[in-house]
C-alpha cells in the first residue's frame, strides 16, 4: 500500500465521523463528517479549475479551518500544496509564486492587500479564490459560494504515489533567500508517525494551533493530530491574551510554537491567572530556552515541555527532549537536559560531524555539523539541483547547525555555522552567549552577532530589547556577562532596539541585524 496524505482524514472519518475536529477561527466546531464534506467539494472544485496530478496550488492564509481543509482538497487531487508565508513581501509572492509555478491561488480576505501590487505580473496563477463568503472588490470569487456550487459526493482520486510530492515549502529565509523543499507524502506520513508517538497524541487531545500551518505544514500538526481523531482549534493571530483564553475556553491539551512566542505567552501567564489553560498536557517550542524557563514551566505552571529541533528540509522534526530511562539526571541537571534539542525521533538518525565528515567526540563538548538521515529527508530543492547536490550528500542532510552530542546521544545546538562568531581564533556560540542575556530579569530579547574587527577578525555584538520600564545601560549589560562569560565572548558594544526583526515563524533575522549593526559602526 503506497503511504499517502489523504489516508490520514479517511480513518478519521471511519473511526471518528461525528467527533468534533475542527474549532474554527470564528469558534464554530465542524465533525470530521463535515470537514470531509467540504474536503470533496474543494476537489471537485479544483479540478474544475483544471488541477490535475503534480499542479502547484498556493495558499496564502493564517491558521483558518480554510486552511486546513485544503491540505486534503489538494492532496486528492494529486496537486502539491505551496503554502506561503504570511509575513512575506509582494515582491517574495511573486517570486514565490513564479518559481512554484503555482496554479492556483487561495488567499485569506485580510491579507489579498499583499498580493494586490503583484496580481497582473504574475507567469502562471491562472485562478485567485478569496477565503470569505463574498466575492472581493475586483470580482474574484468568495470561497464559500464557490465551495457551495459544487457536490460533496467522493471525489474520484488522483493515482497518487507516495514518492510524489505532497508539499513545496520555502524555508523560513533566515539566513538568505527561501528555497523550495519538495516533501513527498512518504516524507511527511512517516514523520507524522513517529512525531505522533512521542508527542503521544491520543483522540483524547485538542491542538491549539499557534505555529502557522504554513510554516513546515506546521510541523506536520494537520496531519498526526488528524490521523489520530483529535481536535483541532484554528489560532489566526498571536496574541498571548487571546491563545490563553482560547486554550482554556476550549480545554486546549497541546501547544506547538516557536521559542519567542512561548516567551511572550508564559508573561501574560502570570497576569492572566485564573483563566488559564487548565487541561494543558504538553508544550512543545522548537529552539534552546533557558533552562530556568523550562523549569518554570513545568514546575511552577505544571505543563510538560519539549523542545524540539528540525528543519523545513527534514520534514522538519529530527530529535526532541524528552528523557529516556537510561539517563540519570538529578536536579537541575534533568531541566538543563529538557532545554536541549534532544535525541532522535524514531526513523530518523543524527550524528554529529567534523569537517572530515568524522563523528565528534559524545563528550557534549565538542563541536560539528549536524547530519540527518531518515524517511523525512527531502526528496531536494524545487528547481534548485546546486543547492540540492549540497545539501544532499551520501544520503545524508546537512544541516548547517552546529551542535554537540553527549554519551547518551543527546544533541544540543549551538549555533548555525553561518552565525558562528569567530574571534581571535576561538569560536564562539551566539546561542551560548545569548542564553546568558535571557537569565536577565529587565531583557525581554537578546541577539548576539559578530562584527568585523580589525584585531580579532570579529568580535561579539549585543542587540538587546530592555523589558518594559527598564533602563539597564550598555555599560551594565557588557559587564554582566562578563561575571558570566570566559571574556572573549563577551560583546564588546551593545545596540538597543524596541523589538527584533523575525521570520514568520518567529526566528531572529541575524542577517537584518548584522547590516543594522555594520550600518551603524
Ligand atoms: P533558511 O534556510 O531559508 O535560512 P530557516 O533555516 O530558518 O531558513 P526553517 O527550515 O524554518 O528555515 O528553520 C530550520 C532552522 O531553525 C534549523 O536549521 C535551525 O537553525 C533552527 N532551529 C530549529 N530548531 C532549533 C532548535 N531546537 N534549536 C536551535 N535552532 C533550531
Ligand atoms: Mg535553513
Amino acid at each position: 500500500m503506497e503511504l499517502l496524505l489523504t489516508d490520514f482524514l479517511d480513518r478519521a472519518v471511519t473511526v471518528y465521523g461525528a467527533k468534533e475536529a475542527i474549532i474554527d477561527q470564528d469558534g464554530d466546531a465542524h465533525t470530521y463528517n463535515e470537514v470531509y464534506k467540504r474536503v470533496q467539494q474543494l476537489s471537485h472544485g479544483l479540478s474544475s479549475l483544471g488541477v490535475e496530478k503534480g499542479d502547484r496550488v498556493a495558499y496564502l492564509a493564517p491558521n483558518t479551518l480554510e486552511m486546513y481543509e485544503g491540505f486534503y482538497g489538494v492532496f486528492q487531487t494529486g496537486g502539491i500544496m505551496v503554502s506561503l508565508n504570511t509575513r512575506l513581501k509582494p515582491e517574495d509572492y511573486r517570486f514565490i509564486l513564479d518559481h512554484s509555478g503555482s496554479k492556483v491561488l487561495f488567499v485569506d480576505y485580510e491579507l489579498v492587500p499583499l498580493i494586490e501590487p503583484i496580481v497582473e505580473q504574475l507567469d502562471t496563477v491562472e485562478h485567485i479564490i478569496v477565503h470569505g463568503e463574498k466575492e472581493d472588490k475586483s470580482g474574484r470569487p468568495g470561497y464559500e459560494n464557490w465551495l457551495a456550487s459544487f457536490p460533496d459526493s467522493d471525489f474520484p482520486r488522483a493515482d497518487v504515489k507516495e514518492n510524489d510530492t505532497a508539499t513545496l515549502l520555502y524555508t523560513s529565509g533566515t539566513t538568505g533567500n527561501p528555497k523550495g523543499v519538495m516533501l513527498t507524502h512518504r516524507n511527511n506520513y512517516l514523520h507524522a508517525l513517529s512525531i505522533q508517538h512521542h508527542l503521544r497524541v491520543s483522540d483524547q487531545d485538542k491542538l491549539i494551533h499557534i505555529l502557522p500551518m504554513f510554516h513546515v505544514n506546521g510541523w506536520g500538526a494537520p496531519f498526526y493530530y488528524t490521523a489520530n481523531g483529535a481536535t483541532q482549534i484554528m489560532q489566526k493571530k498571536v496574541i498571548p491574551e487571546e491563545i490563553l483564553e482560547k486554550a482554556h475556553k476550549h480545554n486546549a491539551t497541546v501547544m506547538h510554537m516557536a521559542p519567542t512566542v512561548l516567551n511572550g505567552l508564559i508573561s501574560k501567564y502570570h497576569e492572566a491567572k485564573p483563566e488559564t489553560p487548565d487541561n494543558m498536557r504538553l508544550v512543545i517550542a522548537g529552539s534552546a530556552p533557558p533552562k530556568a524557563f523550562v523549569k518554570e514551566i513545568e514546575e511552577e505552571i505544571g505543563w510538560e515541555f519539549y523542545q524540539v529541533y528540525g528543519m523545513t528540509e527534514s520534514s522538519p522534526l529530527s530529535t526532541a527532549s524528552y528523557i529516556s530511562t537510561e539517563e540519570e539526571y538529578e536536579g537541575d541537571d534533568y531541566y538543563a537536559a529538557k532545554a536541549k534539542a534532544g535525541l532522535e525521533v524514531i526513523g530518523t538518525k543524527v550524528r554529529v560531524v567534523d569537517e572530515e565528515g568524522e563523528e565528534v567526540a559524545k563528550d557534549g563538548k565538542e563541536v560539528g555539523e549536524v547530519i540527518v538521515k531518515g524517511p523525512g529527508v527531502m526528496k531536494g530543492y524545487w528547481k534548485n539541483e546546486e543547492e540540492t547536490n549540497r545539501t544532499l550528500r551520501n544520503g545524508w542532510l546537512y544541516t548547517g547547525d552546529m551542535g554537540t552530542v553527549d554519551g547518551y546521544g543527546r544533541i544540543a545546538i549551538t549555533d548555525r555555522k553561518k552565525d558562528i562568531i569567530i574571534s581571535g581564533g576561538e569560536n564562539i556560540s551566539s546561542i551560548e552567549v545569548e542564553s546568558v542575556f535571557y537569565d536577565h530579569d529587565e531583557i525581554q530579547e537578546a541577539a548576539v552577532i559578530a562584527l568585523p574587527h580589525e584585531k580579532w577578525g570579529e568580535t561579539p555584538h549585543a542587540i538587546i530589547v530592555r523589558k518594559e520600564g527598564s533602563e539597564l545601560s550598555e555599560e551594565e549589560i557588557i559587564s554582566f556577562s562578563r561575571e558570566k562569560l570566559a571574556h572573549f565572548k563577551c560583546p564588546t558594544a551593545v545596540t538597543f532596539l524596541e523589538e527584533l526583526p523575525k521570520t514568520a515563524s518567529g526566528k531572529i533575522q541575524k542577517v537584518k541585524l548584522r547590516n543594522l549593526a555594520v550600518e551603524e559602526s
